[in-house]
């Protein structure tokens, strides 16, 4: 964990910036989660274990304020065609807490910018399923983090959702600036990934699902987009032996969640 102080006006921005691995990719019969969001939850955890030591010293926080990260941090790291931000020792691959002090805390020194290749370089371009990064920049409304965020999404757009569960990092896996080293999931999180197990434990409730909330967070730990995004998989697998988890959810009475199964089971009987 590396901790960035910024000074602003009547205060000071605090970030804390987690380095994380990519989880290697999921094999069949798996959902594929980016290894973002648990490294998400860790630095918002540093966050918090913060405004409160800075609270208890008097200190006026607020934890995790709206704001534009990327912008505020856009002074000291460079950027890449996919926006995201780059460090020189993590690349892309950090995750971000945050917290606003009414302090002046030691402003952190700055770091060495990372020299972009991306005008000879469009790897990510090349590789991006739905076009979101191209010539003209990047456009946030075709990126699949965003789009995923509707379970019920059109044929096209599902059958290019593969078998993510949360995030795309097609992007980042293809950058020549992240030394890929994956690190495969913990297991508490990888029981959850198997497709079969997910709409087991999504049937039965929040409740069951809550081992999941130190890696996703309360909102995002949502049984229905399990079930969406589970049976969604399920469809592009091209695996029949998963139709027997599937096929229930044809007479769930969430509408999304049977549209999704359906148009699985169509495709798995092909
Ligand atoms: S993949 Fe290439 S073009 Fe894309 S951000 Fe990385 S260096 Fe830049
Ligand atoms: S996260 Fe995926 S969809 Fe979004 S820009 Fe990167 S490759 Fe494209």
């Amino acid at each position: 964990m590396e901790i960035i102080n910024l000074p602003a006006e009547r205060g000071s921005w605090q970030f804390f910036l987690e380095p994380y691995r990519p989880f290697p990719p999921a094999r069949p019969g798996q959902l594929d989660l980016d290894a973002f969001y648990p490294a998400s939850q860790r630095a918002y955890r540093a966050a918090g274990r913060a405004a409160e030591q800075l609270t208890e010293a008097g200190v006026p926080v607020v934890f995790s304020p709206e704001g534009n990260y990327k912008a505020l941090l856009g002074g000291l790291f460079s950027a890449g065609k996919n926006t995201l931000l780059y460090h020189p020792e993590h690349g892309s691959r950090f995750a971000l807490g945050c917290l606003f002090a009414e302090a002046d805390l030691p402003p952190s020194p700055p770091l060495p910018r990372v020299q972009m290749p991306c005008s000879s370089c469009g790897a990510c371009q090349a590789v991006c399923p739905t076009g979101a990064i191209s010539e003209a920049g990047f456009d946030p409304t075709r990126c699949l983090r965003a789009l995923m965020k509707e379970p019920d999404l059109p044929d096209d757009l599902a059958e290019r959702s593969g078998n993510r569960l949360y995030g795309c990092d097609l992007c980042q896996r293809v950058c020549p600036l992240n030394r890929e080293q994956t690190a495969p999931p913990p297991q508490e999180l990888a029981a959850f990934l198997e497709i079969p197990a997910l709409i087991g434990k999504s049937l039965e409730g929040r409740r069951v699902l809550a081992p999941l909330i130190p890696f996703l967070g309360r909102n995002y730990v949502r049984p229905r987009y399990f079930l969406c995004r589970a049976a969604c998989a399920a469809g592009n697998s091209q695996d029949p032996a998963l139709l027997p988890a599937v096929r229930p959810l044809c007479g769930h009475p969430d509408p999304p969640v049977r549209h999704n199964a359906e148009r699985a089971v169509r495709k798995l009987s092909l």
